[in-house]
């Protein structure tokens, strides 16, 4: 696999970042991950315009232009020949020399790292038609869930819960209500009407959360920005996830209870359909 760093293509193995790097020694990064489908990116302004807003959260200069991050992107497509999959990107704030809490100088040079996983038919993935379960954990992480940084133990943590307890993932739950999934938004169902989180620093802001709502209002759907609770997700009609690897991903359990009928309900299957038709058209 051809990997990018600083400007470079390199095979993996020749690839290097320093010890020194702000990224590895203290999470001081952000990333972004966008999907490939047939060879077109997914929503990728929408990735790059918060990933500038990643940076500037945390004062990292943004190091690349918005036409080098997006050849850099098809680049490493193309050498890579990815038909479906995603390409990763992350900068962090780089190697100031010495380890120290203070943020370096303006004179450090931000690191960037990119590249891709290939996976074969990622818009059929079979678990479309079963659908997750997810069981709930206490969201133990920081206060500032909108950057999309590197720091992703907690995370990291709540999956392996979730696969002990024989889930396909986790729901983090803060003062009784349900925050985001390990690596997407969340959402319930309830007759004509969308649930899921409002916009804050409590959560990430989805690229293709905000893709799917739209679509949603589109449909004549109903749409309720607000926290519900696993008691609430358990009653409602249907449940599901959103994020650019996953698409719209069906839950059909929470903590062991199934979700309406338990089966894949049709209002998920109708915005998987959508957002998979819309998203491959504006892929560019
Ligand atoms: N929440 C969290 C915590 C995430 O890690 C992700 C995936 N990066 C999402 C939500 C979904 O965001 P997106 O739709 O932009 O992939």
């Amino acid at each position: 696999r051809t990997v990018y760093v600083n400007g470079d293509y390199l095979p993996e193995d020749q690839a290097m970042v320093s010890v020194f790097d702000r990224g590895f020694l203290m999470a001081d990064g952000v990333y972004e991950v966008v999907s490939v489908l047939g060879g077109k990116l997914i929503d990728f302004e929408g990735h790059m315009v918060r990933l500038k807003r990643s940076l500037s959260e945390l004062a990292i200069a943004n190091p690349l232009s918005d036409d080098a991050y997006l050849a850099a992107h098809r680049d490493l497509v193309a050498r890579n020949d990815i038909t479906d999959g995603l390409v990763y990107l992350q900068v962090t704030r780089g190697n100031p020399g010495d380890r120290d809490f203070a943020y370096p100088s303006a004179d450090t040079v931000p690191t960037v790292v990119m590249f891709t996983q290939s996976k074969p038919g990622l818009a059929d993935a079979p678990a479309a038609k079963t659908g997750w379960s997810v069981v709930s954990v206490d969201d133990l992480r920081w206060g500032r869930r909108d950057i999309k940084t590197v720091q992703l133990l907690y995370p990291s943590m709540a999956k392996m819960e979730a696969k002990a307890r024989g889930a396909d993932d986790a729901w983090m739950v803060e003062d009784g209500r349900v925050t985001e999934g390990t690596s997407n938004n969340a959402y319930i169902v309830k007759g004509n009407t969308i649930v899921t989180r409002e916009l804050s620093h409590d959560i990430l802001h989805g690229i293709t959360r905000a893709a799917v709502l739209r679509f949603a209002r589109e449909a004549q759907m109903q749409v309720e920005e607000r926290a519900f609770t696993i008691a609430e997700a358990q009653e409602a009609d249907e449940a599901f996830i959103t994020s650019a690897s996953a698409f719209v991903m069906p839950v059909v359990s929470i903590d062991g209870a199934r979700v309406g009928a338990g089966t894949v309900g049709p209002v998920a299957t109708r915005l998987r359909e959508i957002y998979l038709e819309e998203s491959l058209k504006t892929g560019v």
